[in-house]
């Protein structure tokens, strides 16, 4: 007799109002080596935005967002060694990917191309899969992270994406050698998280934003040495040919000529942000100083423990206001207008499904 899968409840998006409600469904069973996680947290990611209201033209609805979890074990296949019932976890932006194509077998699986991401994939039962606005997750455990117990749950859970996103290039291209100067574009989500990642490699980081409302507490609560209004030319010029990279983590279409301008020679800009309009590049803009534009997409999960485990040492957590479910709906608009001091995280476990 088949196995029945696990009743779940989740918040899914129906269409591209992104308009979020209540929704049922049922979890895989668990196999061998999968854990059963419990959610208790679950970070709104400006990635969950674009996916609920189709930004990128590739939603599945109906559509559970959500890949910044922190949970706990509430059940372990056989085959598990390598977490234990009650013990505190997190789950990123993906579940499962190949294991055998060259980005896996290199420990870059987050280029898988048959990435099993943890909402608005494909699962390994052919199902779509749905995150974690949702009571419960069946997960592989080569795909579950441990979460330092220094650090606060609600505060955690945007590390599993924000923060890797962010470190991970860090770590890659060299932006994490004290007395380096990096600039973060958009203080958002990514964008403050990369601020305390900086500080904690010991760099001079500047702040590139739109909006002059957030100079102050990027300079005396963020920790940013400086500040720079991107609409300011004045100020742009001021800085130009003086950062050895950038973290570009602007959600909507944006001018990087400016932010190239402001790299030294072979200085490289990382983009991280998603916005649906295509950028537009010169290639004066980069050529005469050598400069490099470089992608990346969150980080492998041997770069989300080390993130985790870096974290957890030096004390970095997001800064959030934890909302409980019935608030979601108006946590995204507040997204959407740039009303969040610095991340929205759903109290899960603490709200009525
Ligand atoms: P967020 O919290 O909304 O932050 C984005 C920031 O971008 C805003 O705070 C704002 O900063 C700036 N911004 C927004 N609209 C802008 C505009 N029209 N012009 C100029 N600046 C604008 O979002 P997030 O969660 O940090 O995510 C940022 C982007 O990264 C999203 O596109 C998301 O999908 C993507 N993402 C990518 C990865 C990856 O692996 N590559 C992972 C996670 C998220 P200021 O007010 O300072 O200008
Ligand atoms: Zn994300
Ligand atoms: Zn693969």
């Amino acid at each position: 007799m088949e196995k029945e899968g696990l009743p779940a409840l989740g918040w899914a998006a129906r269409d591209t109002s992104g308009h979020l409600s209540p929704y049922s469904f049922s979890r895989r069973v668990q196999e061998d080596d999968d854990v059963t996680i419990k959610v208790l947290f679950c970070g709104i990611c400006h990635t969950d935005l674009h996916i609920a209201k189709n930004d990128w033209g590739n939603t599945l609805y109906p559509v559970v967002p959500g890949h910044e979890i922190v949970g706990v074990v509430t059940d372990i296949g056989r085959g598990v060694d390598g977490f234990k019932i009650g013990e505190t976890v997190g789950v990123g932006y993906f579940v499962g990917s190949c294991r055998t194509c060259i980005s896996c077998s290199k420990g870059y699986e987050n280029y898988c191309a048959k990435l099993e991401l943890t909402s608005n994939g494909v699962g390994r039962d052919g199902e779509n899969t749905r995150g974690g606005f949702s009571d419960v997750l069946v997960v592989n455990q080569d795909y579950v992270l441990r979460v330092p117990d220094t650090v606060p749950m609600d505060g955690a859970a945007p590390l599993l994406c924000a923060g890797v996103t962010v470190y991970t290039p860090m770590m890659r291209h060299g932006l994490n050698a004290p007395g380096k100067h990096l600039g973060v574009v958009g203080l958002g989500g990514l964008g403050h998280l990369a601020i305390k990642f900086g500080k904690a490699f010991g760099m001079t980081v500047t702040v590139i934003s739109s909006s002059p409302a957030k100079r102050q507490e990027a300079l005396d609560r963020l920790g940013a040495d400086a500040f720079l209004l991107s609409s300011d030319p004045e100020e742009m010029k001021a800085a130009a040919g003086t950062m050895d990279g950038i973290i570009d983590t602007v959600s909507a279409g944006h001018p990087i000529v400016p932010l190239l301008d402001v790299l030294s020679p072979m200085g490289q800009i990382v983009l991280v942000g998603g916005p649906s309009e295509p950028l537009e590049l010169p290639a004066y803009a980069i050529v005469p100083g050598g400069k490099g534009i470089v992608g990346n997409l969150v980080g492998s999960i041997r770069d989300c423990q080390a993130m985790l485990d870096f974290a957890g040492k030096h004390g970095i957590t997001a800064d959030v206001e934890v909302v409980k479910m019935d608030y979601v709906n108006t946590a995204v608009q507040r997204l959407q207008r740039n009303d969040v001091r610095y991340r929205f995280v759903i109290d899960v476990a603490g709200s009525q499904l």
